[in-house]
């Protein structure tokens, strides 16, 4: 996949289309036309309104993720029928990634895309440095064609901070989920976040998508600027799974 070109053909194609679900649907064509695997992505849920990309659950996880078969959120739902077709493939995700991005950017008021709305970044257990290298290519080929600094944000169960440091420098943006500090993200009750350890160098934001109705990952930046400004996102348990979830800071 020569990464330049195809991101010249989706930004080319885009070129009438005013609305986004139209948009999503254009570049899914280019794609096939291209004869371009994809991992299934789509323009977001209520909560997000933001494009991003699903990885299969279970292969593309770490094995010790605290929430695999115990409550994930893309284990059951709507996630769910998307992350169970996606292929097992880095140039599948890479694609979808930079649809997602142009998207984004396009439709969404210059926003990055939103990465890895299931799965993650490994691959028989280990992170897949083929898929990192691959989206680190694809990543800086998306800062220069869209001018952006932040292209794509997410979140992962691997704990690797090295990883993390290194995709931030091309614009990805991962929260290191189940951790508490800054860049981190948990899942704990809202109710109860004056239980939760304090420390220096960081504060605990609650996802406020969760408490308000127009707020949206569309147009919060609270996660994308995690790391940067030392924030440590703070989910109530959501999704179909939330009644089997473990706590991990109870
Ligand atoms: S904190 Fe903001 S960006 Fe993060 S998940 Fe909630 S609404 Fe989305």
């Amino acid at each position: 996949m020569n990464i330049n070109n195809l991101i010249e053909k989706l930004l080319a194609r885009l070129a009438r289309i005013r609305t986004l679900k139209y948009a999503t649907n254009a570049l899914r064509k280019v794609l096939q036309a291209e004869g371009i695997e994809y991992v299934p992505f789509g323009v977001g849920n209520k909560k997000t309104k933001l494009p991003g990309f699903y990885r299969k659950v279970g292969n593309t996880c770490p094995p010790d993720c605290p929430y695999l078969g115990k409550g994930c959120y893309s284990e059951g739902g709507p996630a769910c029928l998307q992350q169970v077709r996606a292929v097992d493939d880095p140039d599948a995700t890479v694609a979808s990634f930079i649809v997602c991005t142009i998207l984004a950017n396009k439709y969404c008021g210059d926003w990055p895309s939103r990465m890895f709305v299931s799965g993650d970044v490994c691959r028989f257990g280990k992170v897949d440095r083929e898929l990192v290298n691959k989206l680190k290519v694809a990543a800086v080929a998306l800062r220069k064609h869209l001018g952006m600094d932040v292209v794509g944000y997410g979140y992962t169960h691997t704990h690797d901070p090295a990883l993390l440091a290194e995709l931030e420098e091309v614009g990805i943006v991962i929260l290191q989920s189940d951790e508490i500090g800054a860049g981190c993200a948990i899942v704990h009750p809202h109710g109860d976040i004056g239980s939760l350890p304090k420390a220096d160098g960081f504060r605990y934001i609650k996802c406020p998508s969760q408490t308000t109705d127009h707020v949206k990952c569309a147009n919060c930046p609270i996660c994308k600027d995690a790391r940067r400004k030392g924030s440590c996102v703070v989910f109530d348990p959501h999704g179909p799974g939330k009644k089997n979830l473990e706590l991990q800071y109870t």
